[in-house]
């Protein structure tokens, strides 16, 4: 009698122990008959950009410090809504916004209830990345991944069957080439290497970009500052600024501690911020992985996710605007489903023509299409679809910061027993 050969079990490379590091080891862990994981992460703890670190620059290992969280950074979006959806554990009602020691504390609890540690290796660096193709089969493909043991400075080679690249999105700086830049003495830095507000006293200062981030910064350093400008080209915010808080133009040009506004105006400061995002950066992919991005624009992804020059290959957490740790739940078992062929992908002529639909200055910006976006996933691979608290209570809390952006986060947030209506109570 022909002996039953035990099925091959899918070796799985995870790049990074952050929340969709963390979500993509859950489940993976959850069928470990089919697969094989392995989740390497450069720190020696969990958590990635949640984990606070106060120095900036380069870290023990003569790394770019990862992490982009200041010391009182509270969330922008109520806890209620971070929640994974198989784990809700946060669940304070007021403040709704919490801190980031208290995400960092559910991200361990959440990697402890899923008994996650034991798949992780800490201090391992992914160096580089490169898929070999055994024939035209795309399914057929492994990868040589080279990792680097950061304490033992030892160098090694593996191969894998598919990639789960959840490296993080918010740890390269972006500064836009201001003319004059070279002329300023004043304080200059990007919001990465901002930590606290102290050192802005009695200073007049320009924060450039009016995104999450400098919003926040701006209101917590006009507390110190003399006065804080918030420098930017969208539509003008129509919330409550503190006094000494004011919205300019961007800047056009600075000579020494005279900015130049795009409507001609003049400012004189002693220090700048840039708020202005960050670069998707993926140094390990080799030019085989056939990864580009342009223009901030990662392509070519299927659903901002699945590589399609290599689709046992995805990137996690690419879409913004949105409330990361549920999507990265959809995203993770949506990919898992195509590994086990639970999933049938589209022609590839198909997916490129899909990707040409994202166009326009940010391209994996989904805002109100996330739900859609999860949706989709979770109807493919036939899981729950995320509970309707969660649009209605983002759009809630959305619609008060943008009246508000002094008091949301104190707000108080109420999901009724239906789980689909939410009140924020202010
Ligand atoms: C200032 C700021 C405020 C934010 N506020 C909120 C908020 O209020 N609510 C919210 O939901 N989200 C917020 N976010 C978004 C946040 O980034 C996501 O919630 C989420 O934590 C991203 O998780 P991640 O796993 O994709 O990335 P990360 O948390 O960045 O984790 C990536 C991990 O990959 C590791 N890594 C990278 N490269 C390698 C490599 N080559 N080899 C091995 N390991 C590697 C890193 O060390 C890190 O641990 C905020 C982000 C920032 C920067």
């Amino acid at each position: 009698m022909a002996a039953i050969m035990p099925r091959k079990k899918i070796r799985i490379c995870v790049i990074g122990a952050g929340a969709a590091g963390l979500c993509a080891a859950r489940h993976l862990s959850h069928d470990l008959e089919s697969f094989e994981p392995a989740i390497f992460e450069q720190n020696i703890t969990i958590g990635g950009t949640w984990v606070y670190n106060d120095n900036v620059g380069i870290d023990n290992n003569n790394y770019p410090i990862h992490s982009s969280i200041y010391k009182n950074l509270r969330t922008n979006i109520p806890l209620k809504l971070m929640n994974f959806p198989d784990f809700q554990s946060m669940d304070q009602k007021r403040p709704s916004c919490g801190t980031h020691e208290q995400v960092l504390n559910y991200l361990h609890d959440y990697a402890n209830h899923f008994k996650l540690f034991q798949y992780i290796k800490f201090n391992t660096k992914i160096q580089s990345i490169k898929p070999q193709m055994s024939n035209e089969n795309w399914q057929q493909t492994t990868f040589r991944v080279t990792i680097k043991h950061l304490i033992t400075q030892i160098i090694e080679d593996k191969i894998f069957d598919a990639i789960i690249i959840c490296n993080g999105h918010y740890s390269t700086p972006k500064i836009p080439v201001i003319i004059g830049i070279e002329t300023f003495s004043g304080d200059s830095m990007h919001s990465h290497d901002y930590r606290t507000p102290q050192k802005y006293i009695k200073k007049n200062v320009i924060v450039l970009g009016a995104g999450p981030s400098g919003i926040d910064i701006g209101i917590e350093i006009s507390d110190y500052a003399q006065h804080v400008y918030l420098s930017h080209n969208n539509t003008r915010l129509t919330s409550v600024l503190p006094l000494n808080m004011t919205q300019v133009q961007g800047i056009e040009s600075i000579n020494g501690n005279n900015f130049t506004l795009n409507d001609g105006t003049i400012i004189i400061a002693d220090a700048l911020i840039y708020c202005t995002g960050y670069y998707f950066t993926f140094p390990f992919l080799t030019d085989e992985c056939q990864i580009k991005v342009i223009d901030n624009y990662v392509t070519p992804l299927y659903k901002h996710l699945i590589n399609i020059e290599h689709p046992k290959m995805a990137i996690v957490g690419i879409p913004s605007q949105v409330i990361p740790f549920p999507l990265f739940h959809y995203q993770v078992q949506y990919f898992l489903g195509l590994l086990l062929n639970r999933v049938i992908l589209p022609s590839k002529d198909k997916m490129l023509e899909d990707v040409k639909l994202n166009n326009g200055k940010y391209p994996h910006k989904l805002s109100h299409n996330q739900w859609e976006y999860n949706d989709y996933f979770a109807n493919a691979v036939g899981v729950d679809k995320l509970p309707l608290f969660y649009k209605n209570g983002y759009n809630a809390i959305h619609t008060l910061r943008s009246t508000n952006v002094l008091q949301y986060k104190d707000s108080e947030i109420v999901v009724k027993d239906d789980g689909e209506t939410v009140h924020i109570n202010i």
